[in-house]
């Protein structure tokens, strides 16, 4: 039987996806230098230090150089993390009033009323979980398949507070970076801004989808 070569070609860098609108598209409520600097320079920034932990692992296996590997991951994993949830957050919005704000339909509705009992009640509690994280994280919405619940989350920096098998479908970013530029320390602002501009339609397809 032949022997299989390993694949040579080396693997695959994160990159920084674009934007799915243009930087001033969510304008009153997220500027274009607010989102421009969140998406170019912030979201970036996790990208490059996820390659980079990448390389020293890879490093560590190619040349067998000591690799911290409880310090590595937990960078990596703080990196990752930043990637995927910024991944995550550009397509959960769009602008007002153009796909963004108003009210969910389809199964996410039927979801959400089955779980909070109306809308207002799940967008109370949602908007209480982003004004409550401590320092730096987000707020998210999931679908567990273990459960077959929808719950929401806080996530504390990128990689805290995920419960195994939890499927994201909206998160909110209530890291200052998202909004200091435009709102200053003033996060209930920018939570209550935010609801202007999300894409149920984004939300409603990642749950249909699973
Ligand atoms: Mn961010």
């Amino acid at each position: 039987m032949a022997v299989q070569k390993m694949a040579t070609a080396p693997l695959q860098k994160y990159e920084l996806p674009p934007l799915p609108y243009a930087p001033d598209a969510l304008e009153p409520h997220i500027s274009r230098e607010q989102l421009t600097l969140h998406h170019d320079k912030h979201h970036q920034a996790y990208v490059t230090g996820a390659n980079a932990n990448l390389e020293k692992l890879e490093k560590g296996r190619q040349e067998g150089t000591e690799v911290d590997m409880k310090a590595l991951l937990k960078e990596l994993s703080f990196n990752m993390g930043g990637h995927i949830l910024h991944t995550l957050f550009w397509p959960t919005m769009a602008p007002a009033g153009k796909g963004g704000g108003g009210t969910p339909g389809g199964a996410l509705a039927d979801r959400i009323d089955r779980e909070w009992g109306s809308f207002d009640r799940f967008k109370a509690e949602f908007t209480k979980t982003a004004a409550s994280v401590e320092g730096s994280g987000w707020a998210a919405l999931t679908y567990n398949n273990m459960t077959d619940r929808l719950m929401i989350m806080q996530i504390e920096k990128h990689n805290n507070h995920v419960y195994p098998s939890s499927q994201i479908l909206m998160v909110l970013d209530v890291w200052e970076h998202a909004y200091y530029v435009d709102y200053r320390n003033n996060r209930g602002q920018f939570i209550d801004a935010f609801w202007n501009v999300v894409n149920w339609d984004t939300v409603n397809k990642r749950l249909e989808n699973l």
